[in-house]
Parts: C-alpha cells; sequence; structure tokens
C-alpha cells in the first residue's frame, strides 16, 4: 500500500496579511482548543476510515504555531495512534516568527516534529511592513537560532518576490539571509495580487513591479540560490540536496494524500475532494466531491512543475500507453523556444519556461 501524505489545516492567523486571501481567522485561546478537540476527533475519526500507511504529516496554515506547543503537540499525538506512520515519516509545522516566542521547540522534537517552515518572506524590515507582516528579520533570525539550538535540522524559509519597493539588491540581502541562516530549503514565490486582500484595493496606487522586472527577479533568484548551493526542484522551491519537501512532492507527483480542516483538499483511492470553508461543515464532516484526480492531463500539468519534469517511461508504466506523437511536435516547438528541455527520456521546463509555467503547461496539455 502506497504511503499518503496527512495535511492538517489550522485556520487562524494573528492578523490578515496584506496579500494573503488563504482562509484564516482571528481566535481566542478557546477558540483555539475548541479547534483542536475537534480536529483530534477528525484524526481518530479519519484514523479509523482509512487503512494507509502516513509518510508525512504537515500542519498548515494560517499560523499553525498560534495553536501553542501543547494543542500541537496534542494533535501530532493523536496522529500517531490515529495513523501508521511509517518508519522516519516527514512531520513538518508552519510557523511564524511572531509566535514561536512561547513555543517549546525542544518538546514539539522530542513528540517527533522535525521539519520547520518559518514565513520570513523578506529580510528587509521594510518590505516586512509594506506586507503588513508582524515580525522583523530579528524575530525571523531568533526562531531560526532557537529552532537549531534543540536539534531541529530541515527548515524551510518563505521568501516573497517582487514585493513594492523591493530592488535586487534588497532581494539579494534576503537570500543571502537565508543561507547565512543555514536553513536547508527555501520556498521563494512571486506577488500575486489576489482579489480580497487590501493590496487588491490598493493596486493602482501600489508601486507593482512590472511583468520583466518580475522576470528578471525571478531568474536571478534562481541563480543566486544555485550560487548559494540551493538546487531548484519546483518552479518555487530550493533546497540543499537530500532535503526536498516530501509532503510537497506527494501533491507534485500526483500521489495521494488526506487534509483535513477547513478548505483543506484531499485525493485519496481516486477521488479529489475537500472541506469548505464553513467552521461548521468541517465540525459536521461534511465533505464536498471535487473530481476524480489521476488522469493523464492531471499527472502532466503537476509533473511539469518539478525540475525532474515529465518522464515518458512513468507516464507509460502509470497509463498503460506512450507519449502522444501531438504532445511530442508541441514539446519539440517549445524547446525550440528555449522553454523546455525535450529528450528521449522526458521533457521539463527551463527557468525560462517555468516563468510563464501556465501558457507553457496549458499548450502541452491541450496536445497531450
Ligand atoms: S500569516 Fe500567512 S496565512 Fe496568515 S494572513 Fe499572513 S500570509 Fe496569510
Amino acid at each position: 500500500m502506497e504511503p499518503i501524505g496527512l495535511y492538517l489545516h489550522i485556520p487562524f492567523c494573528d492578523g490578515k496579511c496584506a496579500y494573503c486571501n488563504f482562509f484564516s481567522k482571528r481566535a481566542d485561546k478557546r477558540t483555539l482548543s475548541e479547534y483542536t478537540e475537534v480536529l483530534i476527533a477528525s484524526v481518530v475519526s479519519w484514523g479509523k476510515k482509512i487503512n494507509r500507511p502516513v509518510d508525512t504529516v504537515y500542519f498548515g496554515g494560517g499560523t499553525p504555531s498560534l495553536l501553542g506547543h501543547e494543542r500541537l503537540i496534542a494533535i501530532l499525538t493523536a496522529v500517531k495512534s490515529a495513523f501508521a506512520l511509517t518508519d522516519s515519516p516527514e512531520i513538518t509545522v508552519e510557523v511564524n516568527p511572531t509566535s514561536t516566542d512561547e513555543l517549546d521547540f525542544s518538546a514539539m522534537r522530542n513528540t517527533g516534529f522535525n521539519r520547520l517552515s518559518i514565513g520570513l518572506q523578506s529580510a528587509v524590515d521594510n518590505e516586512l511592513c509594506i506586507l503588513g507582516r508582524r515580525h522583523n528579520s530579528a524575530d525571523a533570525l531568533r526562531t531560526v537560532q532557537r529552532a537549531q539550538s534543540v536539534g531541529f535540522d530541515n527548515i524551510s524559509l518563505d521568501v516573497m518576490l517582487a514585493i513594492p519597493e523591493q530592488t535586487i539588491d534588497s532581494l539579494d540581502k534576503t537570500l543571502k539571509f537565508c543561507a547565512s541562516c543555514g536553513v536547508q530549503h527555501i520556498s521563494a514565490y512571486i506577488l500575486k495580487i489576489e482579489e480580497g486582500t487590501r493590496f487588491y484595493q490598493l493596486k493602482d496606487r501600489l508601486p507593482l513591479l512590472t511583468d520583466d522586472e518580475q522576470a528578471a527577479f525571478y531568474e536571478y533568484t534562481v541563480k543566486k540560490l544555485s550560487e548559494l548551493g540551493y538546487s531548484q526542484y519546483e518552479i518555487s522551491n530550493f533546497a540543499r540536496k537530500g532535503f526536498e519537501s516530501r509532503h510537497n512532492l506527494h501533491y507534485w507527483r500526483d500521489e495521494e494524500y488526506l487534509g483535513l480542516g477547513p478548505s483543506a483538499h484531499s485525493y485519496l483511492d481516486g477521488t479529489r475532494f475537500y472541506y469548505d470553508n464553513d467552521f461548521q461543515n468541517f465540525y459536521e464532516d461534511h465533505t464536498v466531491f471535487e473530481s476524480n484526480g489521476g488522469d493523464c492531463e492531471e499527472y502532466l500539468m503537476l509533473a511539469l512543475r518539478l525540475s525532474e519534469g515529465l518522464n515518458f517511461g512513468k507516464y507509460q508504466e502509470r497509463f498503460h500507453q506512450p507519449i502522444s506523437p501531438s504532445f511530442l511536435k508541441a514539446a519539440r516547438r517549445l524547446s525550440d523556444q528555449d522553454l523546455c528541455r525535450l529528450t528521449d527520456q522526458g521533457v521539463s521546463l527551463t527557468v525560462k519556461g517555468f516563468l510563464v509555467s501556465n501558457a507553457v503547461i496549458a499548450y502541452l496539455s491541450e496536445n497531450t
């Protein structure tokens, strides 16, 4: 039986960042405790329903660290008794530097948490202020160092590109900050202006970067992180060798996972389903059917996000058919424009291709 990933959504934040449209709310201690109890009940119930080993657990949000170490440990303890965890599972928790001073990292490490994903976004305090973040770079450094001091040796930092007023020099400062912290993994996302955010309301007045400037920032990031020893393994993800996020690889390799919490998505036994944003619906365990997953188009779209790209042998093994001649013809056209690399073994996007990945992947999947 193939192991699955388990995602636990913690939909609470201590404020709203100006760019964020994720589902999250403010919560008092009582709400946090109530939610913890419901989440544990959900873990226990799903543990009885499915009989699959779990090799990655990911506490995402929102801001999971707002729960505090006692609630986080209680949830992980429930996971360990409800599911059969494989040997050496990857167990990640997202933390924000504003909510970590009280966290007992040592107790968390002893319970099995072995990977932290920290929302740094920028090491330049003015940029953090523009983003509406509630920490500064000193808070982030303190968080990393406190975690490292108790043995966390798999830490990821989130970085944002194309922040208003960001320059190549200030981006360089952020990337060097990450490397100097000695973290093993960096996620670097280009700022997107999403509806329903403060940035969306202000978009006509914000000094947003042009598409060409964004492209230059992305290309600089790929080059700089490579120089600093982080290999790109996905459009927005970079790691030292052996520290790629195993949980996220489940998503990109079109493997199955279970997501618990409002707005969490699942792909299990060939079906994609989710809990909507309504707490009550989660409390009453109402899931919504999304689609039958795992078709060749979906597989291809996900595989092309990865630097390893689409492997023709694996594709044939999974779908019992070779990749189509029309796909190969389309890939050849893109390869002539330096948007992808085509070999006898497979196809993968170049950095230039990653920059326009939506269009490139859509074009290839139309020709599947
Ligand atoms: S902390 Fe994260 S989830 Fe919460 S508002 Fe900010 S970006 Fe969104």
